[in-house]
């Protein structure tokens, strides 16, 4: 059967610096992956080239069949897929509620097409209901009319989510959605997560809390100064020999 997301011989240096060395990875459809790695291990950098906001230097990256490594950002969006950013930046003047609202002018330019036009007024209308729908999933309605600058760390994490979710994409890519946030948030996050999952929606994590990996997970990919040195269940990480070497030959570094 043909991957989902399918990624061959991905490389990237940044100077002299190799961050990602013949990668390949391959997602079927409906499973949870968490990648895994040591700070610096080029987790993010993946997740930049996967999304075209990085160009790789070598290989490819079919989503669906779809060759994408050559695509602009917004065009990968289009395709199905969507991410979210390890440190979401919000801007200070816009409400959550538009941002989320403006997410969905980003991801289709439909309002800036159509404008004035009564299908624009019911494509705002319809974007409105979804916005409203995905804030309420994720526990954003009380603070819909706030700033987005003025949410902690989580809840932008959250609207982060809301966001990448507004391009209604097939595939989503997390980066460190847990990261900083209160427990109590995290248990949300976790059953969100799992909700989109049983929708239908494939799910790539980069994740370091082992609990959420056991948790949510079905399968770990981890990745070690730019190489894939584990593809396992989350119960196997523990007596996986290259994921230890990962973490202790790190652990000087960092
Ligand atoms: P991770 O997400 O696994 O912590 P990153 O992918 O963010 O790691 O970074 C991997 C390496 O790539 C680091 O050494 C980082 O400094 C380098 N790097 C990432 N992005 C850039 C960039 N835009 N320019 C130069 N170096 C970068
Ligand atoms: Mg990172």
């Amino acid at each position: 059967m043909n991957a989902f997301l399918d990624i061959r011989q991905i490389a990237k240096a940044f100077g002299g610096n190799q961050v990602l060395e013949a990668v390949d990875v391959q997602i079927t459809r409906g499973e949870i992956v968490g990648l895994l790695g040591p700070n610096g291990s080029g987790k993010s950098t993946l997740l930049n080239v996967i999304t075209g906001f990085t160009p790789a230097d070598a290989g490819t990256v079919f989503f669906d069949g779809q060759r994408i490594d050559r695509l602009a950002a917004h065009r990968i969006v289009q395709t199905g897929m969507a991410r979210t950013f390890q440190l979401p930046s919000m801007p200070t003047r816009m409400s959550v509620m538009e941002v989320a609202m403006a997410a969905a002018t980003a991801h289709h330019g439909v309002f800036g097409t159509l404008l004035g036009t009564a299908a624009a007024r019911t494509t705002e209308r319809a974007a409105r209901d979804k916005a409203a729908h995905l804030l309420n999933e994720l526990l954003l309605t009380p603070v819909r009319d706030l700033p987005a600058s003025a949410l902690s760390g989580g809840q932008k994490k959250l609207l982060g989510i809301v966001c990448a979710l507004m391009a209604e994409p097939r595939m989503l890519l997390l980066d460190e959605p847990t990261a900083g946030v209160h427990p109590n948030l995290r248990r949300d996050i976790v059953a969100a997560l799992q909700r989109l999952n049983a929708q239908g929606m494939t799910l790539v994590i980069v994740e370091h809390d082992m609990h959420f990996i056991r948790e949510v997970c079905t399968r770990c990919v981890v990745l070690d100064r730019g190489h894939i040195v584990a593809s396992c269940r989350p119960d196997q990480l523990a007596s996986n020999e290259r994921v230890l070497q990962a973490y202790l030959g790190s652990a000087g570094a960092h």
